[in-house]
Parts: structure tokens; sequence; C-alpha cells
């Protein structure tokens, strides 16, 4: 520690989703903070490269998550969904976050196939998290858009946010923290990392955020994930949707400015190159099947990356003394994020008693 009473040097490598929500708490707990990414700006570039946190359609989904995800990461869910609102309401720019519950959806001819994913969220969900059946009339109260569908289920507690707004806001909110664009971490170790072509540079907590990039110091692999941006400004869609579809898990996540997302595919493959078409025409053609109306939608963007995924799935994180990794949080980053970030920060002391950040920060 140097400087001020309980201030530290921290080096951050990675500015993707956990490197800028690392950097605005420590920042803001009074930490001097520099952080260190390869690419060559903040705002995203749509390329396939960079962080993935600017592909994800910012879907905070505990429960649908448990079909394939373990209730520990639902639990770490919910306490994080308590924490974006929080966090939102504090970045420049108020990006937005809603909780108004998600829908899952079937057509009528996959009543089967949908009631065997159900059953699988049912006996993972703990008690109160079920999802509740919607008759017609209740899905056309909260949903108009939605009416030629057959079966629906509320799943109440489940949340969005805008990922590109909280990215920005992250970053700009950071007040003080030292931004090195264009400079990829080749070496970390406990207390000093080395960007590559540079030498050693020493910091009191480094902390090794470089998602996929973490490689090979991490066993994470990249999980190809794809999606398609459409601007539909009559299709009126008050809480994101999914599809329980035979074949492939399809939603749709409403923006503001009538901006939707569709996604995603999961494949193993850590190709970055461009959506393909046969993901392109089967997202489409769900999304479609659920929202006619969509047929006039302009797609103004295909967008796809990597998926950081460590073998068993879960998110793990490692607490040193001087060296502090967290990684695979796979497809549920935006769902983990925050919770993650408070237990790593608590358990590294870096939000003392007293700061009253966290004291703003629901536990
Ligand atoms: C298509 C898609 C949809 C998704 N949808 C959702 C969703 O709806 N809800 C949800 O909860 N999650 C979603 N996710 C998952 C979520 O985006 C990730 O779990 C999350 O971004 C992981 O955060 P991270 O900080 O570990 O990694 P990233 O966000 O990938 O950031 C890693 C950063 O490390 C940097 N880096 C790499 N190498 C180096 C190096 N050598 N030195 C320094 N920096 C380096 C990268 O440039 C990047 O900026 C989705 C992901 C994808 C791809």
């Amino acid at each position: 520690m140097d400087g001020g009473e309980g201030m530290a040097s921290i080096g951050i490598a990675g500015a993707g989703l956990l490197g800028r929500l690392l950097a605005w708490r420590l920042s803001r707990a009074g930490h001097r903070v520099t952080v260190f990414d390869p690419a060559a700006q903040a705002a995203p570039t749509f390329d396939g490269q960079g962080a993935a946190a600017f592909s994800a359609a910012g879907m905070l989904s505990p429960v649908a998550e448990l079909e394939s995800a373990s209730p520990g990461v639902a639990r770490l869910g919910l306490r994080s969904i308590a924490l974006w609102r929080e966090i939102a309401a504090a970045l420049p720019g108020s990006p937005f976050f809603a909780q108004q519950g998600s829908l899952l959806l079937a057509h009528g001819s996959d009543l089967a196939a949908a009631e065997r994913v159900l059953e699988r969220v049912r006996q993972a969900a703990e008690p109160g998290l079920a999802a509740q059946p919607l008759d017609q009339a209740r899905l056309r109260q909260i949903e108009p858009a939605l009416a030629g569908i057959a079966h629906a289920w509320l799943l109440a507690g489940e949340a969005q946010i805008d990922t590109l707004g909280v990215m920005a806001g992250l970053y700009e909110g950071a007040t003080g923290v030292g931004w090195r664009f264009g400079a990829a971490v080749a070496q970390i170790e406990a207390g000093r990392l080395q960007v590559r072509g540079e030498g050693w540079q020493g910091f009191d907590t480094v902390f090794d955020v470089r998602g996929v990039g973490a490689r090979p110091d991490v066993p994470v692999r990249g999980v190809r994930g794809e999606t398609v941006w459409l601007h539909a400004p009559g299709v009126e869609l008050a809480r994101p949707v999914r599809l329980l579809h035979p074949r492939h898990r399809v939603y749709i996540v409403p923006r503001p400015d009538g901006e939707l997302i569709i996604g995603a595919s999961q494949i193993e493959s850590e190709d970055r190159s461009p959506v393909s078409l046969k993901t392109a025409v089967e997202l489409m053609t769900a999304a479609h099947s659920v929202l006619p109306q969509l047929s006039e939608a302009r797609i103004i963007r295909l967008d796809r990356n990597l998926r950081p995924a460590l073998p068993d799935h879960e998110p793990h994180t490692d607490v040193g003394d001087g060296l502090i990794r967290i990684n695979g949080l796979f497809r549920h980053g935006w769902l983990l994020a925050p919770a993650l970030v408070d237990d790593v920060l608590a358990a590294a002391r870096l939000l003392g008693a007293g700061q009253p950040q966290r004291a703003s920060m629901p536990a």
C-alpha cells in the first residue's frame, strides 16, 4: 500500500465487463487504478474482437438460466440484479435497467419440449422462483404484441440492462483511472504485470480479468455466440422473451429507442469470423415466428464474440496475495458480475468498512 491510508495501487488486465466494473468500484473506493487492454479504444468495434461484454444482450435471467447453470449461479444472479439497479442509476447517462420479469414462450406443437425445460428449471429453482403459466387473456394484457403465442410463462424477478450504456458509463464514471488501450498484458505475477514490448510494472494488487485472453494462465476456452440487432420502432415488447423450441433457444431482448436483440447461438468454436447464414436464418426465423410484426424490421448489426468458459462452466475467483483472477463467466457474465466483484473485493479487503460505496450497495 502507498499514498493515503488504505489506498492501494491496482493494475487491471482487461477492460471488459469485469475490468470496467472493478475499475469503477476501486476508483470510487479511493484506490489508484490502471487498466490495460489490447483494444485500440474504449468504444466497441463490433468486429468479433475485444470484450464479449459488448456483444451481450444484457438478459439478467437467474431462473431461465437454471436450464444450464447451477443454483449457485442463480443465487449470485439474484444478488447482482439488485446491485445493477444501484449501479446503473449511479452511472453517467443512467443506462437503461428494467426488472419487469421475462417470458418463456412455446408454440402449440412444442409444448412437450417446453415442459421438459420447465421441469429442469422447476427442479433447480428455489421456492418462490417458479415460472407462472399465463393464460391468453393475461398474456394479451401484459404483452399485446405476443397475442398469437400458444403457451407463455412469466419469470417474475428477471431483468435486463443496456450493456453498451453500462460499458460506456463505467468507463466515463471511473474518475482518475488510467486507461491504457493498445496494451496487451503478456505476463502476470503477484504484484506485477508486463505489457507486451514493455518492462514489468509493479502494483500492490494485480487483477487478471482477460476473459478468453487469460490463456495459458487460466484453462479458459471461447464459446462462440452470434446475435442479430434490429431496429423495429413499431414493435412493442416490454420484457425479454425466450422461445422454448425443440432445436434451439432463441431470445428477443427489447432495448430503448425501438431496438431489439435476437440471440444467440452457442457453438464450440473460437471462430471470430462474421455471423453464418445458418445462424442468422435460424435466429430470425424463430424471432419472426414469435413476432410476425418483425417483417419490416431493419437489421442494424450482425455480431459475434467468444464467451469465456472454464471446463465446468462455472465462474471461478482466485484471491491471492497480490494477484486476483476472475474468469469463466461464460454465458452469464452480466448476470453475475456485480455480486462476484463485491465478494472478491470484500475478500481482498479492498473495500474496507466505512467506504461509502460499499455502504450504498445492497448486500
Ligand atoms: C453473444 C453473447 C451474448 C451474451 N449475452 C449475455 C446475456 O444476455 N447475459 C449475460 O449475463 N451474459 C451474456 N453474455 C456473456 C458475457 O458477455 C460474458 O460472460 C462477459 O462479457 C465476461 O466478462 P469478462 O470481463 O470476463 O470478459 P470480456 O467481457 O470478454 O472482457 C475481457 C477483456 O480482456 C481483454 N483482454 C484480452 N486479452 C488481454 C490481454 N492480453 N491483456 C489485457 N487485456 C486483455 C479483452 O480485450 C476484453 O476487453 C453474452 C456473451 C456473448 C458472446
